[in-house]
């Protein structure tokens, strides 16, 4: 199953590392995480592939304890719960971290801003130190890489993924910016010209000259 990578990602406040229950130490020295089937093997100062659950001092941590990176009011039939209290709302919430490593993709050479200028995908990929095989394509891990976001602050980069792709790809062009290539399933933020304000992030593929 999936190796991680050193953790060179700034650390966060104490008191959202906390200790975690549902792992164990393999014969190499190695914990396992057991939370989820990927499984992680970490040595101390790795993180899996979720990048929020990681080894410190021979134990397996949680390093996004009361951090949440979203909240939103949902239908309750959303939610893995049988027949309870049908036709009502629920408000869920969760923190950043993730164990999909999902197959919608960018063309290698799309650019991205990165706090050390404009870089192709593909060589920010090819600068990751560690990479593991997952699922017919890779993931690196960079060290220390920041891009900017849509709200012009600095966000860390936890993993690169490069997969081989077969089938069609979009060409996407926004005012102001180069085109771009992706797959007709990969999300862009966007907003419909009836309201600007409603930013969210959309398929490729449903897009239209009105966005
Ligand atoms: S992806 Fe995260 S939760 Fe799943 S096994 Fe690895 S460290 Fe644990």
């Amino acid at each position: 199953m999936n190796e991680a990578t050193d953790s060179t990602v700034e650390r966060p406040p104490e008191g959202s590392i906390i200790d975690t229950r549902y792992w164990h130490v393999l014969e190499d020295g190695r914990v396992q995480c057991d939370v989820c089937p990927r499984a992680c093997k970490l040595r101390d100062g790795q993180r899996g592939l979720c990048f929020v659950r990681g080894a410190e001092a021979g134990r397996v941590k949680l390093f996004s304890y009361g951090r949440s990176s979203g909240f939103c009011v949902d239908p309750i039939e959303k939610k893995p719960l049988n027949h309870f209290l049908p036709g009502t709302s629920v408000l869920s919430f969760g923190t950043a971290g993730c164990n999909l490593a999902c197959k919608f993709c960018f063309h290698p050479d799309t650019l991205i801003a990165t706090t050390r200028g404009m870089k192709r995908i593909a060589d920010l990929f090819e600068g990751c130190g560690e990479k593991i095989s997952h699922d017919g394509g890779e993931v690196g891990f960079p060290a220390s890489l920041k891009v900017w976001t849509r709200i012009a602050s600095q966000a860390l980069v936890a993993k690169v993924f490069a997969h081989p792709y077969c089938g069609e790809l979009l060409s996407l062009k926004a005012n102001c910016c180069p085109p771009v290539l992706l797959t007709p399933n990969h999300k862009v933020f966007a907003a419909h010209r009836s309201n600007l304000a409603d930013i969210r992030p959309i398929e490729a593929a449903n897009l239209s000259i009105d966005h």
